[in-house]
């Protein structure tokens, strides 16, 4: 056997420790009784330090060295060389950081969400804070184990996105600001051109699963290969390319939430299934990044789920399934309520034209933290005075303010910009498909969604963590990561909505 098969062999048993992993991971957000937190807490720590014990050891080292041998002069873009590249810097990565730090930053994390809990419930930030120090702290030392070149933030982002940099978003970002901020202004003052009120009526929960389910088979999503169940808070997760999962959550009272929560996670899923069968029970069988993966959620969930062709299509179907409900509504109104504009506190129910401004506002404070720029005593104050600056709203308390979002409790600092990159990157993809499939801009296209999937399963989809994420932009659509069509989509968009 080549080093190259032997290290292939070995990544296979992490990858099935990794699958069995997040199998876990699903039944406890599913079907787990309230029982069994304890005992699945320690099997999952018990599969996450054997998967990390194999990857650091010195024989996937020994074999790395030798494949790489092997491999000298082999096409850049091949399977095997890609797959060296991505292991290597993942070995690296796991070996800079000492088992000590990982345990603590373990602790420091399910004790903060604990006491983030508490504190959000009792709306209380300086509950929170000492925690919050103490996790802050470790990252700041899990960044320098990591590595970095100009701020320490760029270690703890490179985890979620390999390759970006914090000064790459602060471009991107200020160009978003620059747009959107003048946008909102001027919805603000319109807001009431847009009533949703007919989503805020009762729809039974039955139909509403029933219709999520016909939208996705419509997308492509495989029911051979995955499944939807109900969750406290939608996730995708995947066990192998042949075995990828959906949640949804529903709310009776507000049409939207499973219906735009199933086509999100769908798009999520649709990525997973389509990665090469070749890439099973390797780590490049994943997305290549949270924010490539985030562009495919959006895209289906906003470009596509959230546009007038997809609603000429669907919309009949949709008055079928709720025939009390929306018997008597247009179609115009529907697509209208559908994309109602509100400045408000709350990111996750936030709208597509606010929603980036929210993440915005997390990435520079989240950004001052780690470079020792902002004290933690002072965050509730810059978050306030930042909701007043890009939405012109004021957050009454810590619970709808600074407490709202689990991620910083978690030790994820450096994640929340992934969000806004997959935002930004779903239109400049969506451009790049409506300008190689003209077909695909006509409104008629609804309910056949197979060009557009082949487009992305083609540029996207088969490639898994191959390549970086700049790199797969750059191939997907000629170019680097621009906000300008974002912006431009928006603007004609909400445009022709509300002014
Ligand atoms: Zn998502």
């Amino acid at each position: 056997m080549t080093k190259l098969e032997q290290l292939k062999e070995r990544l296979a048993v992490i990858s099935d420790l990794n699958g069995a992993t997040a199998v876990l991971g699903w039944d406890q957000q599913t079907y787990m009784p309230p029982g069994g937190a304890a005992a699945r807490a320690e099997q999952l720590a018990t599969l996450g330090r054997l998967a990390h014990e194999s990857l650091i050891s010195d024989e996937i080292g020994a074999l790395l060295e030798g494949a790489s041998a092997e491999a000298t002069g082999s096409d850049g873009d091949s399977e095997e060389t890609c797959l060296l590249r991505v292991v290597r810097r993942d070995y690296e990565k796991a070996c800079k950081v000492p088992p000590a730090l990982v345990a603590e930053i373990a602790r420091a994390t399910s004790l903060g969400m604990e006491v983030w809990v508490q504190a959000r419930k009792e709306s209380n930030f300086s509950l929170f804070q000492p925690a919050f120090q103490k996790i802050v702290d470790l990252q700041r030392q899990l960044a320098h184990c990591l590595g970095f070149e100009e701020s320490p933030y760029d270690a703890l982002l490179d985890q979620y996105e390999p390759g970006m940099r914090k000064s790459e978003l602060v471009r991107i970002f200020s160009e978003l600001e620059a747009g959107l901020v003048p946008l909102v202004q001027s919805i603000s003052e319109r807001i009431d051109r847009v009533d949703d009120g007919l989503l805020r009526q009762t729809y039974s929960e039955a139909a509403q699963w029933e219709f999520g389910l016909e939208a996705a088979r419509c997308l492509g999503y495989d029911f051979q290969r995955g499944r939807q169940d109900k969750s406290v808070h939608p996730f995708t997760t995947s066990f192998s390319v042949n075995d990828v999962r959906i949640t949804t959550r529903v709310d009776q009272q507000f049409l939207p939430t499973a219906l735009f929560g199933t086509l999100h996670e769908c798009g999520h899923a649709l990525y997973e299934q389509g990665i090469s069968q070749e890439l099973e029970r390797s780590p490049l069988a994943s997305g290549a990044s949270l924010g490539i993966h985030e562009s495919q959620s959006r895209l289906w969930e906003n470009l596509v789920g959230r546009s007038r062709g997809f609603w000429k299509f669907f919309f009949p179907r949709l008055q079928q399934s709720f025939p009390k409900n929306l018997h008597d509504v247009s179609l115009e109104s529907f697509y209208r309520a559908i994309n109602r504009v509100e400045p408000s506190l709350i990111r996750v129910e936030a709208d597509e034209v606010t929603y980036n401004l929210h993440v915005l506002l997390r990435f520079n404070l989240e950004s001052a933290l780690v470079e020792g720029r902002l004290a933690l005593a002072d965050l509730p104050e810059a978050w306030n005075a930042s909701m007043k600056a890009l939405l012109g709203v004021t957050p009454p308390d810590d619970a709808r303010g600074v407490l709202q979002d689990v991620h910083w409790s978690n030790g994820l600092i450096g994640y929340f910009p992934t969000y806004s990159l997959g935002n930004v990157l779903s239109v400049q993809l969506f451009e790049r498909v409506k300008a190689e499939i003209p077909r695909l801009a006509a409104p008629s296209e609804g309910g056949n969604f197979t060009a557009l999937l082949d487009w992305l399963r083609q540029h996207i989809h088969q490639h898994g963590r191959k390549f970086l994420p700049s790199q797969l932009v750059e191939r997907a659509t000629g170019s680097a990561l621009q906000a300008a069509p974002y912006l431009r989509y928006l603007r004609e968009k909400y445009s022709e909505i509300y002014l």
